[in-house]
């Protein structure tokens, strides 16, 4: 990120502002992100990310990358990778260490025995559902457990035979001795180590058969870390105190403050790891960098790029109100940065060859044009001309709409940085489709205007000669509904999946620079809409580019007209 950038101003900044005024934590400033390696980060990860490491930079101080590793059944080391990889490529550098939650698995058992000791807390048998039982509700207070007045010296002998591996997954936790009768759920003896056998953790193997549980696990990690501000989503809210008693009553040499902000929620998407995980899993996306996905992977597949996502989280700011982001705020961002950045290409997604009736077949010739419309600095590229040409289906009417200022039977259109062409023959297949015009073109329309007529259209098209074949895919909403997993009908958000989120042109040609392109490399394709040669392109294989982003918002007249 660069130092000229505007920075972000926004309650949180306020806050540390405040705290550096009052010489709070010596005036360092130290955040993190603490990921869970349980799926791929998404879109609203990408909000905390540049949040937490935007702080970091601005006021001089350090954001811990830290994996919050307690879960290992459902993490493994693939995602452990993939979250390095998206947070270097939004631009974040965590310096040389990357931190785990399961570095402190000594640590944190040496807290727990602190607790035990200092009798706030206990070995306790009920099993999980009377566990449930005992807990209360939110309009009832819970049951003191039979096994709370245990004496300290049982818990710590019980403690050390669970961490020892004499006792089955299930039948004994640890809990926090607090107040079973509190309003605030979290507080009611939550449990802090829970038993789990034949687990292999991605970093410490099969060492231990006791782990401890996140919310625990999670304050004391920033209080180890020496954290000065915790910046989490509104849902950790209610689990503050919790995390306040344990740092407390542990007397923590650092006191992490926890600050709450609203997740980012997107319409026409999701942002749960859960859900995302089933879309994957069930097959409904090709993996989770498929360019539909909201995940930082499919994004990037797709062609947007690092500076998009930094200028969309400038724009959606950050507060603590919860609301939903318009699709077309994210698409406004890489469109603003494409439009700028991207050079210009012709491509012809949906072919119809047009033959040059007067053009000599053994001639060629080459056209020179401008790789961008307002910068200079882009230079020109050469594009060939010759007998055989591809234009768009979709520029050509044998009954042409009103208006329609494109080819027509005996029509005339500029084809763009060439020559005016007149139609004077579509030729159709036995079921009556077009398959092929013969034009003329006329010669002294080179690069100026045709003198005494009219010409309104101006179109693309590749030489056919020279064109390289390609598949490009068009991608749509991947859900028909705002907010999928709130539809008011009563639909899993998998219900409401988009069918017509993929569509596959498996023939287009590409003017034949595009023979060059490399992998990631974005363009605009002239009238069509922004286009990135995907990622897995290998040398020798037919290329596959995937649209960013149409080049207009056309998604927002249609939801104005609903
Ligand atoms: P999910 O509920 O989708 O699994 P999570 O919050 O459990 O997400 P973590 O890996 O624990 O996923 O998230 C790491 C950090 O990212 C947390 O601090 C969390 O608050 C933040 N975060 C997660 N989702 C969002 C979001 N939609 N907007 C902003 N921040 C988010
Ligand atoms: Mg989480």
């Amino acid at each position: 990120m660069s130092d000229t950038a505007p920075k972000p101003s926004n309650f949180i900044r306020n806050i540390i502002d405040e705290d550096l005024k009052a010489g709070k934590n010596d005036g360092r400033v130290i955040t993190r992100f603490p990921p869970e390696p349980n799926g791929y980060l998404h879109i609203g990860h990408a909000k905390s990310i540049l949040l937490n490491f935007g702080i970091a930079e601005d006021y001089h101080g350090r954001c811990n990358l830290r994996f919050d590793d307690t879960n290992p059944h459902k993490e493994n080391i693939e995602f452990v990778e993939a979250i390095k990889e998206d947070v270097a490529w939004l631009g974040c550098d965590w310096g040389d260490k990357v931190y785990f939650s399961s570095d402190y698995f000594e640590a944190l058992y040496a807290f727990a025995v602190q607790l035990i000791k200092k009798e706030k807390a206990y070995v306790c048998d009920l099993n999980a559902e009377a566990m449930r039982e005992y807990r209360g509700t939110l309009t009832e207070a819970g049951k003191n457990s039979p096994f709370r007045s245990r004496s300290v010296k049982e818990n710590l002998d019980l403690f050390a035979r669970m961490k020892a591996g004499e006792f089955e997954d299930g039948t004994k936790v640890l809990r926090a001795k607090i107040d079973m009768a509190s309003p605030n759920i979290n507080m009611r003896d939550p449990t802090i180590y829970r038993i789990r056998h034949g687990v292999v953790h991605h970093q410490t193997g099969a060492e231990w058969c006791l782990y401890p549980m996140y919310d625990f696990t999670h304050c004391l990690s920033d209080a180890l870390e020496g954290v000065t501000h915790s910046i989490c989503t509104l849902e950790f809210e209610d689990h503050r105190p919790l995390y306040d008693w344990f740092l407390d009553t542990l007397e923590t040499e650092h006191h992490p403050q926890q600050i709450e902000f609203s997740r980012l929620n997107l319409e026409h998407t999701i942002t749960s790891k859960r859900k995302l995980t089933e879309l994957v899993e069930g097959g409904h996306v090709a993996g989770w960098d498929d360019p539909r996905m909201p995940t930082i992977a499919g994004l990037r597949r797709r062609g947007y790029t690092p500076a998009a996502l930094r200028e969309f989280c400038l724009r959606i700011g950050v507060t603590k109100s919860d609301n939903v982001i318009e699709m077309g705020v994210l698409e406004g961002c890489i469109r603003d940065d494409l439009n700028k950045n991207a050079p210009r290409r012709m491509a012809v997604l949906n072919p119809l060859k047009v033959v040059i009736t007067n053009y000599p077949a053994e001639e060629n010739e080459i056209f020179e044009a401008a790789n961008h419309p307002q910068d200079e600095n882009f230079g020109t590229r050469k594009i060939p001309f010759g007998r055989e040409l591809y234009i768009d289906q979709a520029d050509f009417e044998e009954v042409p709409p009103k208006k329609y200022k494109r080819l027509i039977p005996g029509g005339e259109v500029r084809l763009r940085n060439s020559y005016v062409i007149r139609c004077n023959e579509a030729i159709k297949d036995s079921d009556g489709n077009v398959i092929e015009l013969r034009c003329s073109y006329d010669a002294n329309t080179r690069g100026k205007k045709p003198e005494g007529r009219k010409v309104k259209g101006v179109i693309h098209w590749v030489d056919a000669n020279s064109a390289i074949e390609a598949e490009v895919r068009l991608y749509d909403r991947l859900f028909n509904h705002p907010t999928p997993d709130n539809s008011k009908d009563g639909n899993s958000y998998i219900d409401n999946l988009n069918p017509a989120s993929l569509s596959t042109l498996s023939h287009c040609y590409l003017e034949a620079t595009l023979a060059d392109a490399k992998p990631g490399e974005q363009f605009q394709f002239e009238r069509e809409g922004y286009f990135s040669l995907d990622p897995t392109h290998q040398a020798g294989n037919k290329p596959v580019f995937n649209r960013t982003v149409t080049l207009r918002d056309s998604w927002a007249k249609i939801e104005n007209k609903r």
